[in-house]
């Protein structure tokens, strides 16, 4: 199987504190991947590294093969590479039809997005994003009106129209309630047919929606991997999010319960 993305012991030091220890990854072309971690345990300098943010003090990022030690955030963005912070930011504004053109036409200026036509391939894709990311009957309000639901849901469409190869999306279901919490799941399932997508999350029930296969972090390395059933079953895990070792039959459904709430 090709890799989109390979991560190779890889240190990030701060003044001598590892927030990323030898860390290995793989990814697969085409894979849905999502990580799972305590706070603290590097996942945000992990997607630092892989969007050049961040410099590896020790090892390898490869995308598509490709060392990305020598090249700028900038650079490695337009390789492929897409990044949804965790708060939307989209022009308020402005429609999300608006929202659309304006990235998915990058090269153009601001100014001539909306004051020029677009062209009918592009006016297609729009259409066709609006339609993926399920705002069609909410495209000509300002995104202003939007729920911070569809807000999400029309940031993760901005950066489709990018056309990256790579999505990372940071917790992107936080604050979110259990209907559109389960539309972003739905939506990551449609974009995974055509791209690889690195989601962290901590709502386990929305990670169990989406997930195939769980990396989980701790201490700036991979402590486990493997479907949903066997992380969540995994003594490891268990001990490191619940604090202390766990060994009665309620223990994976102590890890959900305790996973539910928002923060681990
Ligand atoms: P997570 O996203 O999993 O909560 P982070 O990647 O944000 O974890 O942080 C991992 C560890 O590295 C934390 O202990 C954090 O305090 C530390 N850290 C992150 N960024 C810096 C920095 N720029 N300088 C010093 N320490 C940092
Ligand atoms: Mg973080």
């Amino acid at each position: 199987m090709q890799k989109i993305l390979e991560i190779e012991d890889v240190t990030v030091s701060f003044d001598g504190f590892k927030a990323l220890n030898d860390l290995n990854f793989n990814l697969d072309v085409g894979e849905l991947r999502v990580l799972i971690g305590p706070n603290g345990a590097g996942k945000t300098t992990f997607l630092d590294v892989i969007t050049g943010k961040t410099k590896p003090t020790k090892g390898r990022v490869l995308f598509k093969g490709r060392n990305l030690r020598s090249l700028s955030e900038h650079q490695i963005a337009r390789l492929g590479i897409g990044r949804k912070f965790q708060t939307p930011r989209v022009y308020l504004n402005l429609t999300p039809r608006e929202n659309l053109e304006l990235t998915s036409n990058r090269k153009k200026n601001v100014w001539s997005t909306l004051v020029g036509k677009p062209k009918n391939a592009e006016r297609n894709s729009v259409a066709g994003l609006l339609e993926t990311i399920g705002l069609s009957s909410r495209a000509d309000i300002p995104a202003g009106l939007l729920s911070h639901g569809e807000k999400q849901r029309l940031e993760i469409g901005m950066l489709v129209a990018q056309s990256p190869d790579l999505l990372l999306v940071d917790e992107p279901v936080a604050g979110l309630t259990d209907e559109e919490t389960e539309n972003i799941g739905d939506l990551l399932l449609a974009l995974a047919e055509s791209h690889s997508i690195l989601v962290i999350e901590h709502d386990m029930e929305f990670v169990r929606q989406i997930a195939r296969k769980v990396t989980v972090l701790h201490q700036g390395s991979v402590l486990c991997e493997g479907n949903i059933d066997q992380v969540q079953n995994d003594p490891k895990v268990i001990e490191v999010y619940l604090g202390q070792p766990m060994d009665d039959s309620d223990t994976a459904h102590s890890l959900e319960l305790e996973a539910s709430g928002s923060e681990l």
